[in-house]
């Protein structure tokens, strides 16, 4: 039986990569035809993926039965024999999906069966992002599809499965406060790498042709000044809204390099005072707001801003070589950025905290002594809660030798607010490492 069933599996998926080909989707039917092989790693998360994609085969089997049909009825063909041919390939598909979602299943697939519906999620999440994505875009998108035309499902393959592995590493606390600075400074480098090669004349690495300065104040300032080009306030609200501030401790192009800047001081950071992350990030932002719009109402050339713009820029590495690479803090991120205040106060907005136990809290300090972001003070961890300028990182997280510290979400205990959060900071990841450039 068990034999049978596994057989119905991957035959299931063989007919979804058939279809894809009848329809001359090449590329799709070579990305389907490498779900089966997935199984053969024998973990949890390649069983569940491998149940959505049938059930979700199976309705598009009944889409396109319908189709056929009415094209036969319409001219006046036999319909009959095949509407029980694919009515048989539905009932495959989805038989073999459910049960996949089954206990023997279960039983067959036993690697990883902790971070196994993270995983999935992950997977599927980023497959429908970036296929929504790929189809709503005005230009090609994914970098496969410049270069091979059509073969961007395979880069949607990719992504998914790096979204499933973050997901599953980032799990385990320890290992997301090691992971997480190379996954960001991997993410800026493809960004910046991809700029680089755009600029010494390979345009595909860009996204439009249409160079703007990739300083993260020019997010507010750039449509302020323009009057439009909402694209990436929109990007980076829609980041907010999934995961509060983590577009400061997991997304963004330029803290990866103030991350970087702060680790190589000192392995303990000096805080900095609750006056400079407040006030010197509000004057930033009444700075560059206040002077994107009077520029625009001088009416100063676009060229004269771009470099005002570029000197703000370098002012936020002055920053990050001085002070962040002195204290061990990310200075720029915390004092300098207005973007940095944006993604904090937007992020109070969302339900996402970190909270910290206070009933098992020893007040050792252990937590502060890795908090890169200065918002574990002693007040803060006696008030159960990290001051405004926590960015959800997680460091603290696995630097509690207590297990005080907390992802928390209303309505979700510890562990699922954990995996929630971590499952959606791993599928933007990928998808941000595929589709973002300038
Ligand atoms: S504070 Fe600014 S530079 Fe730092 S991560 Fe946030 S947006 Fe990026
Ligand atoms: S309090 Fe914890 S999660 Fe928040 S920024 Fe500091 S180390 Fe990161």
């Amino acid at each position: 039986m068990t034999a049978l069933m596994l057989t119905l599996v991957v035959l299931g998926q063989l007919l979804l990569a058939a279809h894809a080909l009848r329809r001359g989707e090449w590329a799709l039917c070579a990305a389907l035809l490498a779900l089966p092989l997935l199984l053969l790693t024998r973990r949890g998360a390649a069983r569940l993926i491998a149940a959505f994609a049938l059930v979700l085969g199976a309705a598009l089997w009944v889409d396109a039965g319908l189709g056929f049909v009415r094209l036969r009825m319409a001219l006046g063909q036999d319909w009959l024999r095949l509407a029980f041919i694919l009515s048989g390939v539905t009932l495959v598909s989805l038989g073999a999906g459910l049960w996949m979602l089954g206990r023997r299943a279960q039983e067959l697939f036993p690697r990883g069966r902790e971070a196994e519906v993270p995983q999935a999620v992950a997977f599927g999440l980023t497959v429908a992002l970036l296929v929504v994505a790929r189809a709503k875009a005005s230009v090609p998108l994914l970098l496969v599809d410049r270069f091979l035309p059509g073969w961007g499902w395979l880069e949607i393959l990719a992504l998914a499965l790096y979204a499933a592995w973050l997901a599953g590493e980032f799990l385990d606390p320890e290992r997301h406060r090691l992971l997480r600075p190379r996954v960001w400074a991997l993410f800026s480098a493809v960004f910046f790498g991809q700029l680089l090669l755009g600029l010494i004349g390979l345009n595909d690495f860009l996204m439009t042709g249409r160079l703007h300065l990739p300083v993260p104040a020019l997010i507010v300032a750039g449509p302020l000044f323009r009057g439009g080009g909402l694209f990436m306030a929109i990007l980076f609200s829609a980041t907010v809204l999934f995961v509060g501030p983590a577009w400061c401790s997991h997304l963004c192009y330029i803290g990866a390099w103030d991350d970087q800047c702060s680790r190589l001081g000192p392995k303990r950071p000096e805080p900095l005072s609750d006056r400079w992350k407040l006030w010197g990030r509000l004057a930033a932002l009444v700075l560059t707001c206040g002077g994107a719009l009077a520029l625009r109402l001088l009416g100063v050339e676009a060229l004269t801003a771009v470099l005002l713009a570029a000197l703000f820029g370098l002012a936020g590495v002055g920053v990050m070589l001085s002070f962040s690479r002195r204290l061990g803090v990310m200075a720029h991120c915390t004092a300098f950025c207005p973007i940095g205040l944006l993604g904090n106060l937007l992020g109070r907005l969302m339900p996402w905290r970190l909270r910290i136990d206070r009933d098992t809290c020893t007040r050792c300090r252990s937590c502060s002594r890795v908090c890169r972001y200065s918002a574990l003070s002693g007040a803060d961890i006696e008030a159960g809660t990290p001051a405004l300028s926590c960015t959800l990182c997680g460091d603290c997280i696995g630097a509690c030798p207590h297990d005080s510290m907390h992802y928390r979400f209303p309505g979700l205990s510890k562990p699922a607010a954990r995996a929630t959060f971590l499952t959606l900071v791993a599928t933007l990841s990928a998808v941000f490492l595929g589709v973002a450039r300038i």
